[in-house]
């Protein structure tokens, strides 16, 4: 069983890992924190990588979300102005909205589709691949 590490446990772990992020010398950290030399090093090389990247993908879905709201926003409102222009029989107003809407909604169709994209896997490059394509070669080796 891997042995668990302390930083990771730690309940500061995040102003650890923000420390070690300013540049703090990771002995200057096992101090202050109260933790061994080693489990920081060990912390620092292995696991502060792995959280900087949930990090990062926490933020950027985030910044979807806003980014979706934002158009939701501007296709309500354009909805608004279509309703609006219908009952004054402002034709011109009307059709415009309608293109903005058609703008939104391929803008959100993109968005979806965008968070919704799944791995693309190249069946060329994938070590499985590569296993079993060296096994039939092997295989075949011997029909020339
Ligand atoms: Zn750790």
């Amino acid at each position: 069983m891997p042995r668990r590490c302390t930083v990771c446990d730690h309940s500061e772990r995040h102003s650890i890992d923000e420390t070690l992020l300013s540049g703090t010398p990771y002995r200057s950290v096992a101090k202050r924190f109260g933790l061994s030399e080693s489990a920081v090093y060990r912390h620092k090389v292995e696991h502060l990588p792995a959280h900087l990247l949930k990090a990062r993908e926490v933020e950027e879905a985030a910044r979807a979300d806003h980014l979706l709201d934002q158009v939701r926003n501007l296709q309500t409102h354009a909805l608004d102005i279509l309703e609006r222009a219908q009952e004054t029989g402002d034709l011109t107003t009307a059709l415009a909205a309608i293109s903005q809407t058609r703008g939104s909604l391929e803008l959100l169709g993109n968005l979806a589709g965008e968070l919704d994209e799944r791995p693309i896997m190249n069946v060329l490059v994938s070590g499985e691949w590569v296993v079993i394509r060296t096994a039939m070669m092997d295989a075949l080796s011997a029909y020339p």
